[in-house]
């Protein structure tokens, strides 16, 4: 028995180098606490580029386009009507067209655009608030 050992940081008894739980106090050893916080914003990046990727994916599977600043239609201030979901500012719209190119199933397209906005909440909560 010449496994490596060290001493439990909480309780000060020997333990295995390895192990993730003090046998003796029963305390986590979480040594890679400083490496998670060394990563920390490069997780959250990632984290966050996944979300916005599914977020736009939910936004096109479920069969809605995302309009960023173009100039649809010549309504008013159309901000909701059967097909579409936009918000006018500035002579340009911004929200979501319903193009149904997958899924007719309106109940569907709501859903998925339920998910795609949480899904991109959950991304901009990812990039600002974890820590
Ligand atoms: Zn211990």
């Amino acid at each position: 028995m010449n496994e490596k050992t060290k001493n439990c940081p909480f309780c000060n008894e020997e333990i295995l180098s390895k192990a993730e739980k003090c046998k003796h106090c029963n305390e986590w050893l979480t040594e890679d606490i400083s490496d998670d916080e060394d990563s920390s914003w490069i997780g959250r990046i990632i984290h966050s580029i996944t979300y916005f990727a599914i977020a736009i994916s939910l936004f096109y599977f479920g069969g809605w386009k995302v309009v960023l600043g173009e100039l649809l239609f010549s309504v008013n201030d159309a901000i909701y009507t059967k097909n579409v979901l936009l918000l006018k500012f500035n002579d340009k719209y911004y929200g979501f067209v319903r193009t149904a190119e997958f899924f007719d199933s309106s109940i569907i397209q709501w859903l998925m655009l339920g998910l795609a906005v949480a899904m991109f909440w959950a991304m901009i909560e990812k990039l600002l608030f974890d820590s």
